[in-house]
């Protein structure tokens, strides 16, 4: 069996591809906010192969500059933007210097040489090795980060079909070298020129799906953790601090080690309000969830349960813990000059309870104990 060796229909198979995949990054700008820029990169990126390889498809003689130097010229600027997009994807410094500092020569080189077969493996040397460049350079400085986001299996999905890529380059830009002076252009059937299009066809696909997947991988972690996120104070909202306590509920039937809930109110927190302004208020509030944060340990979870009700869940505390930490919470509290103070209500799940909801029901009723009993104080049951 011999490999298909029409590489001008190739051509336009390859470049119909990229430009459906350009069209692909263009629809998806509206959607994918957060990582627009990236995004217009890429979809610049995927258009620019294309334009290069429908420039490739229509070489003919004679020979004139554009569908020769270039394709060359639009191929390489593809693959610049293609680094920058990447870079900035990941929060990676842009760089530019460094880029232009062999673009810019590159496009002189294209610029300054001729068309013609006798000037065409300059070119093609210059093409190919630059292109592996740009790809070899942006895969060594996205490495560490893709996979410290994304993890290991992602990252090497990129790295892997891009090394290969770039390896097919530097072994066309070598044959190249080799078959001096004879140009060994793209357009010509031979099987090297059919292997760079399937990788062309098979990289770009994993280009586009992979970093598809991770921009929605991303805005996914995103919208989770801004689900769980009281937009006030950035304490976990009412939702996370439930599932926060079933966990810690099962848990603690799962090892019977102690398990402790506080319901924390501010004392006449309408007060202030009504005197000072809401925005005052809600200045307690950021105020007041700061000093919360800061007193956990590992484990424990604080969040805003609503209005001016703070929850804390405290795995493996057992009673006079919760108690003690109860206690220096109303202390620091009252002492942080916010003209306020709160009362704490402190339960302990215990065995006869059947679900989680019923130590919060407890700490709510002990809560209810310490504002009968003059507020500014902590009631435990
Ligand atoms: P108590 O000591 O009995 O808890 O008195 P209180 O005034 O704190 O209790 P109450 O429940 O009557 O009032 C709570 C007030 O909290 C009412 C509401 O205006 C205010 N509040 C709720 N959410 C917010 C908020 O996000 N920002 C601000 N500034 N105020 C809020
Ligand atoms: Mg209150
Ligand atoms: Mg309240």
């Amino acid at each position: 069996m011999s490999p298909p060796n029409d590489v001008p229909a190739l051509l336009w198979v390859v470049a119909f591809q990229m430009g459906v995949y350009a069209l692909m990054w263009l629809l998806s700008l509206a959607l994918l906010r957060e990582s627009r820029r990236a995004v217009a990169h890429w979809g610049a990126f995927m258009a620019l192969l294309c334009a290069g390889l429908v420039l490739a498809a229509l070489r003919s003689e004679p020979r004139h500059w554009l569908p020769y130097n270039g394709t060359n010229a639009v191929t390489v600027i593809g693959f610049a933007l293609m680094r920058r997009g990447t870079e900035q994807f990941m929060g990676l410094p842009a760089q530019d210097r460094e880029q232009l500092a062999v673009l810019l020569p590159a496009l002189a080189l294209f610029g300054w040489l001729g068309p013609g077969p006798e000037e065409a493996p300059i070119r093609i040397v210059a093409a190919y090795g630059l292109q592996a460049w740009i790809l070899a350079r942006t895969l060594w400085t996205v490495r560490p980060a893709l996979a410290s986001e994304f993890g290991r299996a992602s990252m090497l999905g990129i790295v892997g079909p891009g090394s290969l890529l770039v390896l097919v380059l530097v072994g066309l830009a070598l044959r190249q070298g080799v078959a001096w002076p004879e140009p060994t252009e793209m357009q010509v059937n031979r099987t090297a020129n059919v292997a760079l299009m399937l990788t062309y066809l098979g990289g770009s696909a994993l280009f586009s799906f992979g970093f598809l997947t991770m921009v929605t991988q991303r805005l996914v972690a995103r919208l989770r953790e801004a689900s769980m996120r009281d937009a006030l104070t950035g304490l976990f909202n009412r939702r996370a601090m439930n599932d926060a306590l079933q966990r810690a509920w099962l848990r603690h039937r799962r090892t019977g080690a102690p398990m402790a809930a506080l319901v924390i109110d501010l004392d006449h927190f309408k007060h202030i309000n009504d005197t000072l302004g809401h925005a005052a208020g809600d200045a307690v509030l950021v105020r007041v969830a700061g000093l919360l944060q800061r007193q956990l340990r590992g484990e424990d979870v604080v969040g805003r349960a609503g209005g001016e009700e703070f929850w804390l869940v405290l795995p493996d505390t057992p009673q006079v813990h919760a108690m003690a930490l109860a206690e220096r919470l109303r202390q620091q509290v009252a002492d942080a000059s916010l003209g306020i103070t709160c009362s704490v209500g402190v339960a302990l799940a215990n065995p006869a309870d059947s679900e989680a909801s019923q130590v919060i029901a407890r700490a709510d009723a002990a809560l209810y104990r310490a504002k009968a009993g003059g507020r500014n104080r902590v009631e435990g049951g």
